[in-house]
C-alpha cells in the first residue's frame, strides 16, 4: 500500500536539520502500523512527507506503486482524497460546528448540500456524535473533538488514515476509546493505518507492526510481538522501560 524508499528531509536554516536521514518503510493493506519515538526522533515529518504536506529532499515514497511526488493536477488530487491525516490538536474549525466540519472536505469537492449533510450525518454516526451535530467544537470534550476529526478524515472514503499523535492530549480512559474506533475503522471499513505516537501503550493497544525512529533513521521494524518481546536496540528497550541487567 505503501513504500518509503530511502526517504530523506533536511530542513535548511542557520544550520540544517538532518530530520529524516534514510527511511525505508513497507505498509501493507488493512496494518495498523505504529512509529514509535522520543520528541524530536523525526515522527511527524514523516507522516507530513507521506501526507504531501511536506516534500523530501530524496528518496522515493509510493502508494499503490505510484510515485507520489510524480503526480499532478487531477491526480494529486485523487491521491489526497484516499489518504486522510489526524493530528493531536485536531484541526478543527471553530466557527463551524460539528456538522459544518464534517462536511468541510465534501463542500471542497463539491458535492451538493443535502448529499454531503447526509454523509456527514453517516460518519458522525460512525464515530458515536450523531447526537452533536449542532454542538460547536469548543462545547466539545477532547475525545469527541478528535472523533469529528476522524469523521471528517474519513469524509472522502479514504483508504489510508495517517493519525500525529491522536491520544497525546486525551487521558487514558479516551485515548482507549479512540484506539478502539481506530481499530473498528480499520476492521469494519478496511483503512490502513500509520500511527505516530510517543507512547508504547497505544502500539501495544492497537497496531499490528511498529518501527523505532530515533533522530531520522528507524533503529528496528516488524511485528509488534517481536518487537515488544525482542527489542534489539537500546532505543526500544528505554521505550518499553526496560533496564540493561533485563536484555
Ligand atoms: P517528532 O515528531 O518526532 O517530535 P519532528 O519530525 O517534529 O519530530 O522533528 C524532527 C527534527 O526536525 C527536530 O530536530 C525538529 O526540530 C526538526 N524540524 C521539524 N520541522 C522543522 C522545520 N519546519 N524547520 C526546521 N527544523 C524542523
Amino acid at each position: 500500500m505503501i513504500r518509503v524508499t530511502n526517504l530523506t528531509k533536511v530542513f535548511h536554516g542557520e544550520t540544517d536539520v538532518t530530520a529524516l536521514g534514510g527511511i525505508d518503510l513497507d505498509v501493507s493493506a488493512g496494518d495498523i502500523y505504529g512509529i514509535i519515538g522520543m520528541s524530536g526522533a523525526g515522527k511527524s515529518t514523516l507522516l507530513r512527507c507521506i501526507a504531501l504536506l511536506e516534500r523530501p529532499t530524496e528518496g522515493r515514497i509510493e502508494v499503490e506503486g505510484i510515485d507520489i511526488s510524480t503526480l499532478q493536477g487531477k491526480e494529486l488530487t485523487r491521491l489526497r482524497k484516499s489518504i486522510g491525516v489526524i493530528f493531536q490538536g485536531y484541526n478543527l474549525l471553530m466557527q463551524r460546528n460539528v456538522l459544518g466540519n464534517v462536511c468541510f472536505p465534501l463542500e471542497l469537492d463539491g458535492m451538493k448540500k443535502a448529499d454531503r449533510e447526509k454523509r456527514a450525518m453517516e460518519l458522525l454516526e460512525i464515530v458515536g456524535l450523531q447526537d452533536k451535530a449542532k454542538a460547536y467544537p469548543s462545547q466539545l470534550s477532547g475525545g469527541q473533538k478528535q472523533r469529528v476529526a476522524i469523521a471528517r478524515a474519513l469524509a472522502n472514503n479514504p483508504k489510508i488514515l495517517l493519525c500525529d499523535e491522536p491520544t497525546s492530549a486525551l487521558d487514558s480512559f479516551t485515548t482507549k476509546s479512540i484506539l478502539k474506533l481506530l481499530q473498528d475503522i480499520n476492521q469494519k471499513m478496511g483503512v490502513t493505518i500509520i500511527i505516530i505516537t510517543h507512547e508504547i501503550g497505544v502500539v501495544n493497544a492497537i497496531c499490528d507492526k511498529v518501527a523505532i525512529i530515533n533522530y531520522g533513521t528507524f533503529v528496528e521494524q516488524g511485528e509488534v510481538s517481536t518487537v515488544m518481546t525482542h527489542p534489539v536496540s537500546q532505543v526500544t528497550r528505554t521505550l518499553l522501560g526496560m533496564k540493561e541487567s533485563e536484555e
